[in-house]
């Protein structure tokens, strides 16, 4: 069979992997949006190096855009099979998706209308529509983790937990091919031990070859306290003591629900002022929030000891919810302190650029950059610690702080892969005579993080291991 890495090869974004049997059977694991491209239109046209009609059956990781964002675009294009997935997983990639035709669809039409008439052709149009997405959800088949789905014969698939977002899976494909048997893992992104919320991934028992993300390869989580310490921090000093605004930029799906969680906490311990408010300033929080409570059996132990003390995980006193834009712009005009959660993370989209526009010149104020920023983002940008910056076409002094917290972070750090892939490596030790993985291939991460991983798996004597290019194909 063969294998080719169409996507997230030397780069994070738009995760697209294709397994290719010798009968010809098509398997393409996650579908996602490559924002480097996205940055690139003229490359827009050639999304898929294949005839979407001629792919079989798609598994689905996990719910985020660069993993499942090009989904209804590959189902416009012909594809017309299954798209297995978690049941989390599918909800929440339902919403992600509309989400995303919708932004998209909206960006097209401001374009449109802020070009010049000769020039209209050259605005990309939306990669697809909201019926595109409506097709798409109806493909999906919901699978059970830790429960072998057998696709046929000779093809049989295993999603295990991934911890890295509710519903994220790691995903075994066990083929049998000439009376030989080839168990594939990939891992889909990770996540860290002890996170809030999600349960602890799990390992392959005893694949052949792992195909694993690297995205901090190289790189330590600074993380010295645990997350309700490190939020009482911030919460403490801008709120209480400066009597200003915390600002954190968070993703809708995931990152959102852990801070609410963790403010929850916070207030059912008394640490942080009754009266004290939090906005969450965004309306996919509003629609994804619920999907936790729906699947609370994926969620950790934690939060179910939570749950059973006080009921809700993500509703307390003073918090409230924010949907429509009138509610949006009264709390631009909201001068008491509070905390305000606003998507998206890397502060790119509207609402958070207002808030963190709002308030960036309050020296009482925070801006908690709560996550990876890539470079060009208005987040990687504050990050940079400059005296002024731009924000929709104005500039503005920075005399809010500028701070940063891997405490939520939803990948694992440098250590936590080395430690991921050894125990892959172990594992396969223990089920075939001392014979470890026959090949590991890193993907997830740039040119930097994958280089230190391989050089760090160098030095503990794990040598098989290849950083493929966008397109290779190996043979396996
Ligand atoms: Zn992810």
């Amino acid at each position: 069979m063969k294998l080719s890495f169409l996507g997230a090869a030397q780069q994070v974004t738009g995760s697209m992997y294709m397994i290719t049997l010798e009968d010809g059977y098509k398997i393409l694991v996650d579908c996602g949006m490559d924002y480097e491209l996205k940055r690139n239109p003229v490359e827009r046209a050639q999304l898929f190096p294949f005839e979407p009609v001629t792919v079989d059956l798609v598994l689905l990781t996990h719910a985020h855009i660069d993993h499942s964002g090009n989904l209804p675009a590959l189902v416009q294009h012909g594809f017309k099979g299954k798209i297995l997935c978690t049941a989390a997983t599918a909800e929440l990639t339902e919403y992600l998706l509309y989400d995303s035709a919708n932004i998209q669809f909206h960006d097209y039409r401001k374009a449109l209308s802020q070009s010049k008439k000769t020039r209209r052709d050259l605005i990309p149009k939306p990669l697809f529509s909201e019926k595109n997405v409506t097709q798409t959800v109806e493909q999906f088949v919901t699978v059970q983790l830790s429960k072998p789905f057998k696709v046929n014969q000779n093809i049989s698939i295993t999603f295990i937990e991934a911890g890295h977002l509710l519903g994220a899976a790691s995903i075994e494909i066990c083929v049998k091919e000439n009376e030989k048997e080839t168990r594939i893992g990939f891992s889909g992104d990770l996540g860290r031990k002890n996170s809030k919320l999600i349960k602890n991934g799990e390992h392959f028992n005893s694949v052949d070859y792992l195909i694993t993300e690297s995205t901090y390869g190289g790189r330590k989580h600074t993380v010295t306290k645990e997350a309700e310490d490190e939020l009482l921090y911030y919460v403490q000093r801008t709120c209480v003591d400066l009597r200003g605004k915390l600002v954190i930029p968070a993703f809708s799906v995931g990152r959102t629900q852990a801070i609410v969680f963790t403010l929850n906490q916070l207030k059912k311990k008394g640490l942080i002022p009754a009266e004290l408010k939090v906005f969450v300033d965004s309306p996919l929080a509003i629609k994804s929030t619920p999907v936790y409570e729906r699947h609370a059996y994926l969620l950790n132990e934690e939060a179910h000891t939570f749950m059973k003390e006080h009921g809700s995980l993500f509703n307390f006193e003073g918090l409230e919810y924010l949907e429509d834009m009138k509610e949006h712009d009264e709390l631009m005009n909201y001068f008491e302190p509070a905390v305000i959660i606003s998507a998206a993370g890397m502060v790119e989209g509207g609402r958070i650029q207002e808030h963190v526009s709002n308030n960036i010149e309050n020296m009482n104020s925070t801006i908690l950059i709560a996550g990876f920023c890539a470079e060009g983002t208005l987040g990687y940008r504050l990050l940079l610690g400059q005296p002024t910056i731009r924000i929709k076409n104005k500039d503005r002094n920075v005399y809010a702080k500028i701070a940063r917290t891997d405490i939520f972070s939803s990948h694992p750090d440098h250590d936590e892969i080395m430690d991921y892939i050894a125990t892959t490596d172990n594992n396969r030790k223990s089920t075939h005579k001392g014979e470890g993985l026959k090949k590991i291939f890193l993907i997830h991460g740039e040119p930097v993080q994958l280089n230190a991983m391989k050089k760090a798996l160098a030095e503990v004597h794990i040598t098989h291991v290849e950083i493929p290019e966008m397109g290779s194909e190996y043979i396996l």
